[in-house]
């Protein structure tokens, strides 16, 4: 089932999420939603989907990034490789080193604008997945990005609290000036 995508200005996307139990995690109730989420990224289509863009409050993202369709060109610029779909619960994010890189990003919940956001090039991220076993991630580029732009999702904060203003565009401009 694809889900509605909620858009910047409503409540849900400022609110920190609430952290899921042990016994919430593997429920019927939290696989359906994933499975919805899972469902919903692909369509929009997008590389990381959270938890509140659907209305939801909870520490749950789900990823993915195929990359079909880029250039070898285009990927090598955004440091960027597939990601196998996989899903984070209660994650945490830690900056490694002091590195940043900017790049143009979208949100599914600006839908029609991108912007540049400055991230960390490296992160370390603990969480647990969908059966409720810990996992670590080390991520570098594009992964690293997604993984700080969904995790910020769940705690209320969105790309254009972090974004360098001037930058802002539809979606439109920017593939017309590139
Ligand atoms: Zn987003």
């Amino acid at each position: 089932m694809i889900l509605k995508i909620v858009q910047v200005g409503d409540p849900v996307l400022r609110k920190r999420a609430r952290a899921l139990a042990p016994d919430e995690i593997g429920s019927p109730r939290i696989t359906e939603l994933i499975e919805m989420m899972r469902d919903t990224m692909r369509d929009a289509p997008g590389v990381g989907l959270a938890a509140p863009q659907i209305g939801v409050s909870l520490q749950l993202a789900v990823i993915e990034d195929t990359t079909h369709g880029m250039s070898a060109e285009a990927l090598a610029v955004q440091q960027r490789s597939p990601v196998p779909f996989h899903v984070l619960i209660n994650p945490t994010l830690r900056v490694e080193g002091e590195d940043v890189i900017e790049a143009y990003e979208g949100c599914l919940s600006f839908a029609s604008f991108m912007m540049v956001v400055p991230r960390a090039v490296r992160v370390h991220v603990d969480a647990l997945d969908e059966t409720g076993t810990a996992r670590t991630i080390d991520a570098t580029g594009w992964y690293a990005r997604i993984l700080q732009h969904e995790i910020d999702h769940l705690h209320g904060i969105v790309c254009c609290d972090r974004m360098d203003s001037r930058t802002l565009t539809t979606v439109d401009n920017h593939a017309r000036r590139r």
